[in-house]
């Protein structure tokens, strides 16, 4: 089946890629739609790994998935062929402890899509868990369940905050991860979003999505005294770290309210220091997240009733055939784009 294979690092090809699988009784096959590109796919394709996870031998890329269920394992009760679905990307073993303590997600035995030496999706058909397909309502395009993967990242940082109607937040990075992140506090019940970046465009982005987003260019301003400025001196209820920039990362107690909460999003390259000082003197709640767990039905529905609008987030769409000029394109990071997806025939 014609794939888009890393073979290894800054070298990619679209061709035939041997892949067996099985389906399951519990399984379904997918036609696949649409499939957003990442900044990890992006990331393994200039880099040839992250962290700890290396690519030894060609991997299949992608994990931001849309398309139609072609068939149903003989116990898949929930689906059935033809069902428009997203999938979520990362398969935990079920009986593993801390897949029965409700936290699949950091499940040390998870697998997930286009993780080494785990295959992704950008391939015209894929066998996944029912249990991790979710069927998709008329009015939710397959562009737009593509976003359910970046979104449900913003989606489980604000359950983590346990956001309060009316909290101000301030989210730093504007980035896909910060875009959903914001999209999401403001969904949870914020009635105010700060976003900062050091980049206009991403900036301009941003402020364009809501008009309860502030944006601060913090390499042109003090995003700190900005915002106490904007708060009667009292800070934000949450901030939400998605820059993953240690200078960045160091200084989020800075603008946080007493008692508040930081929930770390983005991922750091480098171990990074902060401040416990000014986190006690908060009393602050810290919090990290590791992708998601749980929400991908709750970004679904965010999606379907116009709570969460992601479509001003897909910038640019590129045909399957043309998958390795896509991730070129993505490696130089293009200004003004934000999530680039790739649709298949
Ligand atoms: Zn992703």
């Amino acid at each position: 089946m014609k794939s888009l294979v890393l073979e290894e690092k800054l070298k990619l090809s679209l061709r035939d890629f041997p892949i067996e699988e099985a389906l399951g009784p519990r399984d379904v096959r997918i036609g696949i739609h649409t499939v957003g590109i990442c900044g990890s796919d992006v990331h393994y394709y200039t880099h040839g790994g992250i962290g700890q996870f290396i690519v030894r031998e060609p991997m299949i890329l992608g994990h931001e998935a849309s398309g139609t269920v072609t068939e149903v394992g003989a116990q898949v009760t929930n689906l059935k062929v033809g069902d428009r679905v997203c999938m979520e990307p990362g398969i935990p073993d079920p009986n593993s402890r801390a897949s029965r303590l409700g936290m699949y997600n950091i499940d040390p035995a998870v697998r997930f899509w286009a993780t080494p030496p785990v295959h992704g999706c950008l391939r015209p058909s894929v066998v996944h868990p029912a249990d991790f397909t979710f069927k998709l309502p008329d009015n939710v395009s397959f562009a737009e369940a593509a976003m359910v993967e970046p979104l449900a990242v913003g989606v489980h940082a604000a359950t983590k905050a346990r956001v309060k109607p009316g909290d101000v937040a301030l989210v730093q990075g504007a980035g896909p991860i910060g875009l959903v992140t914001a999209l999401s506090a403001l969904a949870a019940g914020c009635a105010r979003v700060f976003l900062t970046d050091v980049d206009d465009t991403k900036l301009e982005i941003g402020a364009s999505l809501s008009k309860a987003i502030t944006t601060i260019n913090v390499g042109k301003g003090d995003a700190t005294a900005e915002i106490l400025r904007q708060t009667e001196g009292w800070g934000v209820e949450c901030v939400f770290e998605c820059s993953g920039h240690p200078r960045a990362a160091g200084q989020v107690f800075d603008a946080l309210c007493p008692g508040g909460v930081v929930v770390f999003v983005g991922i750091p390259v480098e171990p990074f220091h902060y401040d416990l000082g000014k986190a006690m003197v908060r009393e602050a709640r810290v919090e990290q997240i590791f992708r998601y767990a749980h929400v991908f039905p709750r970004c679904v529905g965010l999606i379907a009733s116009g709570a969460i609008d992601v479509k001003p987030l897909i910038t640019r769409k590129f045909a399957f055939e043309d998958s390795v000029h896509a991730f070129e394109v993505a490696a130089t990071a293009p200004k003004g784009q934000v999530k680039m997806q790739i649709e298949l025939p």
